[in-house]
């Protein structure tokens, strides 16, 4: 999953991106409101947290021309304790949620969960699909009742695979969830993963779509 962090205070930023990316999420983050739209308007992101208070373009404006191109992406917004009025114009300017400072790493986790989870119309939390089952909270995969072990990155390739089944992904689609812009790619990491995805979890659960990617393959 790949999230655009958008914060210029750099002790929250720093604890932010660290706290992410330790649970596994490809984070990008930038300091400014200039920057913030640039990176939208390039990247599919599938999350961006958005602090309001912003140098030069404020992080409301920054929601208001994002949201007036077009970007569906979820939004959480990061307050001021002592900004109520700011929560309101967050959410009426096209925020999804928003966390008030000083928050809770642990609540921010799960707020980020759930928008990831309404995002692709789930209420369920858990996603059950041909006799696997993934939980987003705690990271646990099971494989027809048994816990199967993944890696960061095998857990979220799945993840993502698991949100729509049957929908193919491409390569460089799942590059851009599994990475932010400063990691580096061997050329074939994804196959990587997907080979040690179908040794756990069964030779056919992923489909090759030749040319352009992998999808979960559809329950018969
Ligand atoms: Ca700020």
């Amino acid at each position: 999953m790949r999230v655009l962090l958008v914060e210029d205070d750099l002790l929250i930023g720093r604890g932010v991106a660290d706290a992410l990316g330790d649970d596994g999420y490809a984070v990008d983050w930038v300091r400014d409101g200039a920057a913030a739209l640039a990176h939208l308007a390039a990247t599919a992101y599938d999350l961006a947290i958005l602090d309001l208070g912003l140098p030069g373009k404020d992080g409301l404006t920054v929601l208001r021309e994002a949201r007036a191109s077009q970007q569906t992406v979820p939004v959480l917004v990061l307050t001021a304790r002592d900004a109520p009025a700011d929560r309101v114009r967050g959410l009426d300017a096209g925020a999804d949620d928003y966390l008030v400072k000083p928050f809770d790493l642990d609540e921010l986790g799960a707020r980020i969960r759930a928008l990831l989870r309404r995002r692709v119309g789930r209420r369920d939390p858990l996603y059950r699909h041909r006799g696997v089952t993934l939980d987003p909270g705690t990271h646990e995969v099971t494989c027809a009742g048994q816990p199967v072990h993944l890696q960061q990155r095998e857990f979220f390739l799945l993840l993502a695979l698991l949100e729509r089944p049957g929908a193919v992904l491409s390569r460089e689609q799942i590059r851009d969830k599994l990475y932010g812009w400063g990691d580096s790619v061997e050329s074939n990491t994804i196959e990587v993963y997907v080979h040690a995805l179908r040794k756990k979890l069964g030779a056919d659960f992923i489909r090759t779509v030749r040319g352009v990617g992998y999808c979960a393959t559809p329950a018969s």
